[in-house]
């Protein structure tokens, strides 16, 4: 069975984080592995707090899991400090080989809490981000890491920007690094429970990497699932609902 490695934020409700990246990776039919960078508390109306895990509490068992798995796929999600970011990038950039990395720089939650600290922003634009085959920023995201003059012929990843949050459409637009572009059309959708949907777009894209589709198909079934999973939430009986795995 193929697997895919999620490095990502514990979220209570698994709405959002390594318990929605399990599901979903479960759901493609592939082995959900798992590397939890931080916990947070949050419930129907939100993220209330973050604590990020210690160095070891991440690396350590990185390194024991690799000594026997060797993910097809791996998925980033939350890496909020600039300390972890430097021991995971080190630490991924050792092996060997890698497989595709598909990285979701997630900065702020829909609810407004912080996931990134504000001194590891520069760390991850320069150098975190490198480690990535591909990255998925929504517009603020993008706005940050890539501003208007990005050029992706120059990069060594490729880029979803994701236009979810855009007021008239909700295309979303892939810039390959060898120049090419592919936009994925898709009209707006009233979807108000929507909890979880950039870690379930990046966790879908990682299955469908790791079960051998090339990165256009991958994006485009990963589509598919995420408006699925969006027309048909699991609403909880008071507050924010969660797209469906
Ligand atoms: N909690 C964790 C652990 C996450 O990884 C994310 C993802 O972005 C969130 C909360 C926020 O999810 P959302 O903005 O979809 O509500």
């Amino acid at each position: 069975m193929k697997t895919v490695l999620t490095i990502a934020g514990l979220d209570p409700t698994s709405g959002a984080g390594v318990q929605s990246d399990i599901l979903t990776i479960y759901q493609h039919g592939a082995y959900p592995l798992s590397i939890p960078t931080a916990v947070t508390g949050q419930n129907a109306h939100g993220v209330h707090f973050r604590r990020d895990f210690s160095i070891e509490d991440v690396i350590e068992p990185l390194r024991i899991l690799f000594q026997t798995h060797t993910p097809d796929a791996i998925k980033i999600g939350m890496v909020g400090t600039l300390e972890l970011q430097q021991q995971v990038y080190t630490f991924l950039s050792c092996l060997p080989s890698r497989p595709p990395i598909i990285m979701d720089p997630i900065m702020v939650a829909s609810s407004g809490k912080k996931l990134m600290d504000d001194d590891s922003i520069a760390y991850f634009k320069t150098t975190f981000l490198q480690l990535a085959t591909l990255v998925t920023p929504n517009l603020s995201e993008w706005e940050i890491l890539f501003g208007d003059s990005y050029d992706f012929t120059a990069s060594s990843f490729s880029v979803l920007k994701k236009g979810g949050h855009a007021t008239d459409h909700a295309n979303d637009i892939l810039y390959e690094n060898d120049g090419t572009h592919t936009v994925y059309k898709q009209h707006r959708i009233h979807a108000p429970h929507d909890h979880g949907t950039g870690c379930t777009l990046s966790s879908a894209i990682a299955s469908n990497l790791a079960l051998g589709h090339s990165l256009k198909d991958s994006v485009a079934k990963a589509k598919a699932y995420l408006l699925n999973g969006l027309s048909n939430p699991i609403i909880f009986e008071n507050g924010h609902g969660a797209i469906r795995k």
